[in-house]
């Protein structure tokens, strides 16, 4: 069944609010063993006709969003009715639902929301628990030639996911049929890039039946995506991790940082950090895991020099002769941190973000990161992530974070 998505809204288009709408029917779609073929987006008003009419014409079934509101550019209702050649005429129900919305709230109605309760002559009322404007449902071939089924529903999200999933998906099943859903595994590697991925099993996986993959890389980060049967995936799985074994981190949507949680609370270790560049962004993103606290005892946020020597006693000759950018710094960092801390483990990072800062040996984008562990030599070394901040503090903390799976 091939499926579209229509989203309006002039703000979608300005960048004022996000298109999650694409985004989560696309995924909700997927889940009834269907896919969404193509989303347009398009602004409030009239503009939805053109797309209206294409996507009529080429789908089984359209999904449009927003635009049902009682204001004068909410015009999804009546361009539908225009498109279809159909009367919009006053549903009685819904009628009687919308009086009782506000009756409830004590609210007097506006006479402009009376025409949210017109629609297409012989379509369905998609009832609106949470909000003032019904969905319509229009049967495919309603007005009497071929074209798409239709469904047009409210752009709020706490209107728009309820109706979806109670009133949209039973009649999506029974136009596709009872269709299973292809598997769908997502690996996620840490420590490679997506070329050095793509080089190495490209042409391994496309050797592969019925498999659909595709990657998704991010900061420090790529996703295997594969889609297909069983047996497919199995194949692939074992390929990926044939060729990247100490780069997998996991295949059931774990985060880095989950799996750190994990594999520390498995040996029953205790964590602590030490960042100077990444301003607590480890420790952050170690406590937004729950259960982060039986595993994660400081944070130490140094990002002064006398901060450095004050909280972990590092010393004056290494940040006079080295510099806070500098491995023996990094080293006593992480090893003060063990003690300060009687955590199993410790991790210390100390950089430079930039924009300025840098100089000709230690550019912006140098960072030293050290791994402390009770009872074993500390190890130090030097990553180069010339990013703007944001992205530099991720990818150190990405870095660091991989250092301690490892460890783990
Ligand atoms: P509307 O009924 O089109 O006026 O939409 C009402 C509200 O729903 C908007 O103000 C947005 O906040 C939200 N909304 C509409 N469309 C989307 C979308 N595609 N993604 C996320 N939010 C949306
Ligand atoms: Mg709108």
């Amino acid at each position: 069944m091939r499926i579209e998505i229509v989203n309006t809204g002039t703000e979608l288009l300005l960048g004022h609010t996000l298109n999650t709408h694409g985004a989560w029917l696309g995924a909700e779609v997927f889940k009834l063993g269907q896919r969404v073929a193509r989303q347009t987006c398009v602004p409030d008003g009239v503009a939805i006709r053109e797309v209206l009419m294409e996507a009529l014409g080429r789908a089984d079934a359209v999904l449009v969003t927003g635009g049902l509101g009682p204001t004068s550019d909410d015009l999804t209702r009546e361009i539908t009715a225009e498109v279809l050649g159909l009367e919009l005429v006053q549903d009685a129900t819904a009628l009687a639902s919308l009086e009782a919305f506000f009756a409830i709230r004590q609210r007097p109605m506006a006479s402009d929301n009376l025409k949210q309760v017109l629609i297409p002559r012989g379509a369905q009322v998609l009832p609106n628990a949470n909000g003032t404007a019904p969905g319509v449902y229009v049967a495919a071939n309603l007005a009497g030639r071929p074209h798409a089924a239709i469904f047009l529903l409210p752009g709020p999200p706490r209107e728009l996911y309820p109706m979806f999933l109670e009133q949209v998906v039973p009649r999506l099943r029974s136009l596709g049929g009872a269709a299973e859903p292809p598997e769908l595994l997502e690996l996620k590697f840490v420590g490679i890039g997506e070329s050095d991925f793509h080089q190495a099993l490209d042409a391994r996986l496309a050797a592969i039946p019925g498999l659909e993959f595709g990657y998704c890389a991010r900061i420090g980060e790529v996703d295997l995506r594969l889609i297909g049967g069983s047996a497919a995936i199995q194949q692939a799985r074992a390929l990926a991790l044939e060729c990247f074994a100490p780069q997998f981190v996991s295949d059931d949507g774990s985060s880095l940082e989950q799996t750190v949680v994990r594999l520390l609370g498995a040996r029953g270790w205790t964590l602590a950090t030490a960042e100077s560049c990444t301003g607590g962004l480890i420790a952050n993103r170690i406590t937004n895991i729950a259960g982060a606290s039986a595993v994660f005892t400081h944070g130490f946020v140094t990002y002064s020099n006398e901060a450095k020597s004050g909280l972990l006693g590092v010393t004056a000759q290494a940040l006079a002769s080295h510099g806070a950018v500098s491995e023996p710094v990094a080293r006593q960092m992480a090893e003060a941190a063990l003690v300060v801390s009687g955590a199993d483990l410790a991790v210390a990072v100390t950089g430079i973000a930039g924009p300025s800062g840098g100089t000709a040996d230690k550019p912006v984008g140098t960072a030293w990161i050290a791994v402390a562990q009770l009872g074993e030599e500390t190890h130090a070394w030097r990553v180069f992530q010339p990013r703007n901040r944001q992205d530099f503090k991720l990818g150190v903390s990405q870095a660091a974070l991989d250092a301690l799976r490892r460890c783990l």
